[in-house]
């Protein structure tokens, strides 16, 4: 099989690299190279998504008729690849790439007009209220009830680890609106205001979370809130259609640029240390005087490192395989759970190899300590700060958006057939 670009392709990726380099400033991609911790703010991302859009590439896997970029697979492949090495942060999934596409499904006329714009300028945020106190992997589950009441709903229940809820505007719910035999024949699916009176979001505190304005996860309460039966999407009873519609972008992602571009900064960082502090105090060490050398001349960091390139590498075959047979035509199916389960894995093992170079500066710090130049002066070297949170933050990955034993229960039954 031929994995090479064709000329049209690699002539967008000179394109989108130009643009890239020219659009996100160097002091952001600098920062974000050297410190795991460099998360962007709101404001942050609200600009820049507004500066893709000026550009037509806030939404890559939207239609054109929409405002969307219209990316072929391979072209939103390249994106990207284009992205991660630039360090630009990515799309923020909830509204362009979770919600919109359901909107665009299964939404009436209005509802697009209404909500798409929006969502294309980042002028309003979303968060996913899927999840709720035991309703997780069974979702089906689920108990946030909606009563009918004519014109309206009315709300009460609770939806917990909502991601940035306490930044949204506005939240896609799963809620039940009748007590079906088939649990998933009685699921709905609500936009909801977040300004709605009734909705309350208190955040859930995290081992990632050394200072304030890092949270991200929050538990959602509703209390007899009112939403319009025109904020419904689809037939009532029949959001579980759409929820699955929206796993299948939730879990569409290629992993490959970004951890090539995560184990490419590691390297770096191994080749520059004069490592007075790293190899000496890693564990990795494989001489007695590694402490004088650049840490990338051990053979112990060195054989880490090469043997996640190599599972990369897989992984990045894998993905073009995948997006061959998308160009063709064909769709992901239960290969997504393949990718989600072994991009996952890796983005933890980069995460871990990150955290073992930076020896005891990698120790997690407390709320008090001030942690990179942007929050006060540093303790050790600049990579090593938040590289502890950065490790607890991807325990998450293998969780979300259905549990790496879902996705093998998944596997076992449609590749299997088990
Ligand atoms: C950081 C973070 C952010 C999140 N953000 C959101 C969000 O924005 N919106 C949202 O709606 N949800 C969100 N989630 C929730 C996430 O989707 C759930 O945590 C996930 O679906 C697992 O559900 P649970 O936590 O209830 O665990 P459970 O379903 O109780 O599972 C517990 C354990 O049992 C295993 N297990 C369960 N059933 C089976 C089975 N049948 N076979 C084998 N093993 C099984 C699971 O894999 C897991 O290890 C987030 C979660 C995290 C950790």
């Amino acid at each position: 099989m031929d994995f090479s670009f064709s000329a049209e392709d690699r002539e967008f990726q000179r394109e989108v690299r130009a643009w890239l380099d020219e659009s996100w400033p160097a002091a952001a991609r600098e920062r974000r190279a050297r410190s795991a911790l460099a998360r962007v703010s709101k404001a942050e991302q609200v600009r820049w998504q507004q500066k893709l859009a000026e550009r037509g590439w806030a939404a890559p896997n939207w239609p054109v008729e929409h405002g969307g970029a219209g990316f072929t697979a391979t072209q939103n492949y390249i994106f990207d690849l284009e992205m991660a090495r630039a360090g630009a942060p990515r799309v923020l999934p909830f509204g362009i790439t979770m919600v919109a596409p359901v909107i665009m499904k299964f939404g009436t006329e209005e509802q697009k007009q209404r909500f798409l714009p929006d969502i294309l300028h980042s002028r309003v945020w979303w968060c996913q209220g899927y999840s709720e106190p035991g309703s997780g992997s069974d979702l089906a589950s689920l108990r946030m009830k909606a009563e009918d009441k004519g014109d309206h709903y009315l709300v009460n229940g609770v939806k917990t680890w909502t991601t940035l809820a306490q930044h949204a505007d506005w939240i896609f719910c799963l809620v039940r609106t009748s007590t079906e035999e088939r649990r998933q024949l009685g699921i709905s699916f609500l936009l909801i205001d977040m300004q709605s009176p009734g909705v309350t979001v208190k955040p859930i505190i995290t081992l990632d979370q050394p200072v304030e304005g890092f949270q991200e996860i929050n538990t959602v309460y509703f209390e007899d809130v009112e939403v319009p039966k025109a904020n419904r999407l689809g037939e009532a009873g029949r959001g579980w259609t759409c929820a699955k519609y929206l796993l299948e972008f939730e879990r569409g992602n290629a992993y490959s640029p970004a951890l090539k571009q995560s184990l490419a900064g590691l390297e770096a960082l191994a080749a520059a240390e004069p490592s007075g502090y790293a190899a000496s105090r890693t564990g990795l060490a494989a001489s007695e005087n590694a402490g004088n050398a650049p840490l990338i001349d051990d053979e112990a960091f060195v054989t880490q490192l090469r043997d996640l390139e190599v599972q990369v590498l897989a992984m990045e075959f894998v993905e073009l395989r995948i997006l061959g047979a998308l160009s063709a035509g064909q769709n992901v199916g239960p290969e997504s759970s393949m990718l989600k389960t072994r991009g996952t894995e890796l983005q933890q093992a980069v995460a871990e190899l990150a955290l073992e170079l930076c020896g005891y500066y990698g120790f997690p710090l407390d709320q008090s300590t001030p942690l990179s130049e942007d929050l006060g002066p540093g303790f050790g070297p600049t990579h090593a700060n938040g590289a502890a949170q950065a490790h607890f933050n991807t325990r998450k990955v293998s969780i979300y958006a259905g549990s790496n034993e879902i996705q093998r229960n998944i596997m076992a039954k449609l590749v299997l057939g088990l």
